[in-house]
């Protein structure tokens, strides 16, 4: 069986209750022991201090943290900064994104377009002393001209000097196991771990669907409807349909999980237990 790597994400608090909130949760996720924790960055900087805060929080108190960095809207030198100070902190691993910048703001700003060439920026500019994992999308990117290119764009990508991959989120594990047998065909092999979105809130669920192309299958997205605002019905079936999702990956040997934990610890751990995960 594959080594599994299991992680979770974080987004980077605005308040210092956030922040608080987030130290509680942290806490609790940190006792069953994942292989490390991420945090997301705004596209084009916007999030810049409050990830860096985070990480480096999150590092201080010994715990495996990878910084996510997007590159669209940045200059070299902006990103050259960021990655002397994680290399400075002792960080080893990162999360490489282009990212995306709001409608409406210019895109030729920057010095990068697209993820490859960030992390073959940070090849060059730092060796191997950063894992480096890309974003993998089962469902293809939006902005992808045709799945062939998007299989070729990722490729691409880990051949500029990605180590692995994690997934935009998925709820239909057939579109996952195909991808990774399409980029497995073009010879490319990196660890591409599922990304798992718990289900608690259909509202918010649906409008991240929309914007990231992630599709909620009609006869789950029925079922969340049919729940109104009865939020402890949405939270068990979403819990009962994405534990059988990880179980469906973890059977055919994905090489682990990577929560996204949208800052709190219950969904998680809720799934984690019934999946009969060690508790630490
Ligand atoms: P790319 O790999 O650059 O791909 C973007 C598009 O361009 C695709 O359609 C691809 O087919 C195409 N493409 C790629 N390379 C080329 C090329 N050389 N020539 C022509 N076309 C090309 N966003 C954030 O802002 N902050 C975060 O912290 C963040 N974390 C994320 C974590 C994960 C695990 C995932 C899955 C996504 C995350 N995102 C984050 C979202 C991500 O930034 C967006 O999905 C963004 O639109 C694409 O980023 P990418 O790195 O996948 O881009």
């Amino acid at each position: 069986m594959t080594q599994r790597t299991f992680s979770f994400e974080f987004f980077p608090p605005k308040t210092p209750e956030g922040a608080d909130k987030l130290r509680g949760v942290r806490a609790r996720l940190a006792t069953v022991n994942p292989e490390f924790f991420s945090v997301t960055f705004g596209a084009g900087g916007s999030t810049r201090e409050g990830t860096l805060a985070t990480v480096l929080e999150i590092h201080a108190e010994g715990r495996p943290v990878a910084p996510h960095i997007s590159c669209i809207g940045s200059t070299r030198a902006s990103v050259r900064e960021l990655l002397q100070r994680y290399r400075a902190a002792g960080i080893r691993r990162l999360v490489a994104l282009r990212g995306d910048l709001p409608s409406g703001a210019a895109g030729g700003a920057g010095d990068f377009r697209y993820a490859n060439e960030l992390v073959e920026f940070i090849r060059t500019e730092t060796g191997d002393w950063f894992h480096v994992e890309v974003a993998a999308y089962p469902e293809y990117h939006p902005q992808a001209r045709s799945p062939a290119e998007d299989l070729a764009n990722f490729v691409r990508k880990v051949r500029a000097g990605a180590d692995s991959a994690i997934t935009q989120y998925f709820y239909n594990s057939d579109a996952y196991f195909r991808f990774v047998d399409d980029v497995a065909a073009l010879g490319c092999t990196v660890p591409i771990v599922p990304g798992i979105m718990p289900i608690t809130n259909y509202a918010q669920l649906a409008r991240f669907s929309d914007a990231c192309g992630a599709e909620i299958p009609r006869w789950i997205r029925k079922r969340l409807e049919s729940f109104g605002d009865d939020r402890e019905s949405i939270r068990a079936f979403g819990l009962d349909v994405v534990t059988d999702l990880c179980e469906q990956v973890l059977a055919v040997d994905a090489p682990g999980l990577h929560f996204y934990t949208m800052n709190q610890a219950e969904p998680t751990l809720a799934i984690w237990q019934r999946l009969g995960l060690p508790a630490g």
